[in-house]
């Protein structure tokens, strides 16, 4: 299945310095299509497309090279209007600028990038996924998207 709504980049274009589909071992399996957008520490965090927030959190103050720090990512998931949601991990801490149930539009900031979870360097972890059930770590599949 391919994504159907259109998605923007979500960081400034200037400020990126790769796309990283490979590095990350955590790639494989349901997030075999996410993207990890190389940019410095701070970038702000943009909605890549109309929606409506979900989920925010921002209060981990812990990330490293180690998987042990997994569950750790501060992270936003919004809800585009076909169903399809994008979600943005390892932003920095107490960096989120939205709340569940607020309405965001393509390009509005929404947090800054950090080192939250598991992270080698700073960067934008980025999917779009759809639900097949209800749990937000581990009950979707991610979609292919274009290249930016
Ligand atoms: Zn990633």
């Amino acid at each position: 299945m391919q994504a159907t709504n259109h998605y923007s980049l979500p960081v400034p274009k200037a400020a990126l310095q790769g796309i990283d589909r490979s590095s990350s071992p955590a790639h494989t399996g349901k997030l075999k299509h996410a993207v990890d957008l190389v940019v410095p520490y701070d970038t702000p965090v943009l909605a890549a497309a109309d929606g409506t927030v979900t989920f925010v959190r921002d209060d981990s103050e812990k990330g490293g090279p180690s998987i042990a720090f997994w569950y750790d990512s501060n992270f936003i998931v919004i809800q585009h209007p076909n169903m399809e949601y994008s979600r943005y991990d390892h932003l920095a801490t107490r960096s989120a600028m939205v709340k569940p149930g607020q309405q965001v539009k393509t390009g509005q900031q929404i947090a800054r990038v950090g080192t939250t979870g598991f992270t080698l360097l700073p960067h934008l972890h980025f999917q779009v996924f759809v639900f097949t059930g209800s749990n937000v770590w581990t009950d979707f599949e991610t979609l292919p998207i274009k290249t930016f």
